[in-house]
Parts: C-alpha cells; sequence; structure tokens
C-alpha cells in the first residue's frame, strides 16, 4: 500500500468504523458510510479570512458591550439596559451561579474563543508555533457548544413580547451590534477546520499501518482522537498530536451519564414547581412558574411564541432526559442496523439541548429591564436555578454518553 492510501484512511469519531477517503476538493465532503456522520468537510480555512472575520466579531462585541441594549418606557420615564445588566441583574438578588452562566455563555466564552481563533490564525500566518498552541486549539473546539448568543438573542424577543402589555420598549444600538456579532461568530465557527488547523500546528498524521477499513478501529488496537482526530495505538493514555487525554472507560461513563440523568430528572421537578420570576404589576405581586409563563403568553395572545417557549422549556428537558436514557439502556444490547435511527436520536438531543436556556435569559432580561420599583418590578424565582441546572446537567449527560457504544461491528461483540 503506497503511503498515500494510507494517509487517505479516517475512522469515524462518533461510530468508530475506519473508511478510506477519497481526495476531497474544496467545499465536498465525506459522510461516514455506517452512521452518516461528516468525516471530513475541505473547508477553504483561509487563516487570513479567519483573522478578518474574528477580529470583526470581537470589535462588534466589544461595542454591544458599552451601549444601551434596550430601554423600558413607562410612565414617562426610561430605564435602558447594556447587556452585561442581563448577569448583574441576577448577581443583585444573589443568583451569583446563574449570573456567571449568563454572562459566560454570551460574553465570556465568545470573547475567549475570538480571541484564540485570531491568535492561532495569526500565529499561523506568521509561520509560528506559539507555545500553549495545542491546549488553545483543544481549548476551541470544546467551548463550541457553551457559546450561546444566538439563544440569547431570541431570549430578547421572547423577553419583549413578555413585556408588550405592560410597557414600551426600544432596542438600543448594542442590540445591533450584538446581533451582527452573533452572526460573524456563526460565520468563523462554520469557516472553521480544526483539522486542517491541526495539521498545520503538529503535521498530518499517517495512519497506523496495519489500520483496515471497514472494519472498528478499536477491534484493531487504534483509537481515534476526539479533539484532533489523529489515529493512535489505544495503549496510550493521551493523544500524541494535541495532548487530549483517552476517554474514560466505557462503563464508567455510562455511570456518569445516568448519574447526570438521575440529578437532571429530580431538578426537573423543582424547576417546573417553583415559580421562576416574581412580578410586581401595578403595586400587585404574583408569582410565574415557566408552565405559568406559557400560559401568560397564550393568554396575551402569543400562540406562537407559547409554543416555542413550550416546547425549548416543558417538553425538550425531559424529553432529552428520557431519550438520553433510552439510549444508554439500548447501548448494553446494540442491536445491528438499528444504530443509525439511534444516531439520529443522540444527535438530534444534542442540538436541541442548549435552545432550552431561552427561559433563563429571558427571566434574567425582565429582571434587568423592569425595575420601577413599587409599582412594577420583576424578580428572580428559585425555579429558575434548578432550570439552569438541568439545561446545563442533560447538556454534560450528552457529552458524556458515547455513542460509539450504539454500535457494534459485523464480528458481533462491542470492542474493547
Ligand atoms: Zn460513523
Ligand atoms: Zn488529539
Amino acid at each position: 500500500m503506497s503511503a498515500a492510501t494510507r494517509d487517505s484512511l479516517a475512522v469515524c469519531v462518533v461510530c468508530d468504523l475506519a473508511t478510506t477517503l477519497p481526495p476531497l476538493a474544496e467545499g465536498e465532503r465525506a459522510e461516514c458510510p455506517r452512521c452518516g456522520h461528516t468525516l471530513h468537510e475541505r473547508q477553504h480555512t483561509d487563516s487570513q479570512r479567519q483573522v478578518a472575520w474574528s477580529v470583526a466579531a470581537l470589535v462588534m462585541l466589544a461595542l454591544s458591550l458599552f451601549f444601551p441594549f434596550l430601554a423600558l418606557q413607562a410612565q414617562g420615564s426610561e430605564h435602558a439596559i447594556i447587556v452585561a445588566d442581563a448577569a448583574l441583574a441576577l448577581l443583585e438578588y444573589d443568583y451569583a451561579a446563574l449570573a456567571l452562566l449568563v454572562i459566560a455563555t454570551i460574553v465570556l466564552m465568545p470573547a475567549v474563543y475570538l480571541g484564540l481563533m485570531l491568535f492561532l490564525h495569526a500565529a499561523r500566518l506568521a509561520g509560528r508555533r506559539p507555545p500553549g498552541a495545542a491546549f488553545m486549539a483543544r481549548l476551541l473546539t470544546s467551548m463550541q457548544p457553551w457559546m450561546m448568543s444566538d439563544v440569547f438573542i431570541v431570549g430578547v424577543l421572547v423577553a419583549m413580547v413578555k413585556i408588550l402589555t405592560l410597557a414600551d420598549v426600544a432596542f438600543g444600538v448594542a442590540f445591533v451590534a450584538f446581533c451582527l456579532f452573533t452572526l460573524l461568530l456563526l460565520k468563523t465557527i462554520v469557516d472553521f477546520d480544526p483539522s486542517e488547523l491541526w495539521d498545520s500546528l503538529a503535521g498530518r498524521w499517517p495512519a497506523p499501518v496495519h489500520l483496515k477499513p471497514g472494519r472498528a478501529a478499536r477491534a484493531q488496537g487504534v483509537q481515534v482522537c476526539k479533539g484532533c482526530e489523529a489515529l493512535y495505538a489505544v495503549s496510550r493514555p493521551n493523544c500524541p498530536r494535541c495532548g487530549r487525554r483517552r476517554p474514560a472507560p466505557d462503563h464508567l461513563r455510562l455511570q456518569a451519564t445516568w448519574a447526570l440523568l438521575a440529578t437532571a430528572a429530580i431538578l426537573y421537578i423543582p424547576a417546573m414547581a417553583y415559580p421562576v420570576m416574581r412580578i410586581i404589576d401595578f403595586g400587585q405581586p404574583s408569582e410565574q412558574t415557566i408552565v405559568g409563563g406559557v400560559v401568560y403568553l397564550v393568554e396575551v395572545g402569543s400562540w406562537p411564541i407559547a409554543l416555542v417557549i413550550f416546547v425549548a422549556s416543558v417538553v425538550v428537558p425531559i424529553a432529552k432526559v428520557m431519550a438520553l436514557s433510552w439510549l444508554a439502556w439500548k447501548a448494553r444490547l446494540a442491536q445491528a442496523g438499528r444504530g443509525r435511527e439511534r444516531m439520529k436520536l443522540y444527535k438530534f438531543t444534542e442540538f436541541i439541548g442548549r435552545w432550552s436556556m431561552i427561559d433563563v435569559f429571558v427571566v434574567a432580561l425582565l429582571v434587568a429591564l423592569v425595575q420601577a420599583g413599587q409599582v412594577m418590578a420583576v424578580y428572580p424565582g428559585p425555579g429558575i436555578v434548578a432550570f439552569g441546572a438541568v439545561v446545563i446537567i442533560t447538556m454534560i449527560a450528552a457529552m458524556t454518553f458515547e455513542p460509539q457504544l450504539l454500535w457494534r461491528d459485523s464480528h458481533g461483540q462491542r470492542e474493547p
């Protein structure tokens, strides 16, 4: 076998099947024949463009931080907030963990992500490999699911609808800057090809000579790194290219998934039962649970938004716990041929989870905006802490679950 043929072997990070990759032209992508996962997509990762997108996104983010984001007009007075107020208002009522979650997901993580993207691509253009580059590149891939500025924008729109019956709301310049920042951030993510960055940082990584396509890699003593997709011997404790630690043994990861799912299922009860907001409307105090919020939206006639919130906040968290439990249960007795459907279910739960954060952002925004003292005010309720925890814990549960457990190769048993 020639070196070129060996180099074009790829192992699917999702189902562990080794496959021969044809040479790809720009814009083409190769799918795993077994599970349909995208093995490789030849991107035009032009480092100059990545630098440009990151700088533009960072500028927009900076602009969005210092100007008025939203303004509430009621009874002749105006109350304007900046983005950070969504977190600071929660902090004021001692909801520190929730405040940190909000500011980290909408500002801090995207800022670090863009900074690293800029730094690594600028270093690449300069032909250097800065110290700590492997760590930084590893951070880039693991941070992606935790950046939620797109979800935050949907949260802003929902908060607007909820508030319209009480007062007038105006968008500030920072809102426009924040939307542009989010679009640029998405563009940076879509155009980023981690395997190409790794090739330039640490050189191309050849597949082990003995690896045969058409069979699971782990059965052949080879594992694929989930960070940089390098192939290395299962006996090694960490990836020789990026340093990422080998995942814990399957049975331990499965236990972690079960523990997290049980925690999320228990927390779902206070998340639904306790009020997420306390409201003072013309001096009248009242409380609102998540379901109460949906009912309120129906009452004011916002059916589509009510449906979005009902699905994102009530259905998705519990459906996700049930779907992952079912997959974790089925993982013990993987059946040939069923993997593909189960895989789709797993990917869907992984994709949909972060959108449940909408309600956390809605509460944060309303608390920051509606601050007219005795007349009209919104305070956070304990339910929102439990709810935020459910969202985060189910996201981690989906990450700990090993999708390779849903597959067996033609030799029957699950590989070591
Ligand atoms: Zn696959
Ligand atoms: Zn690696």
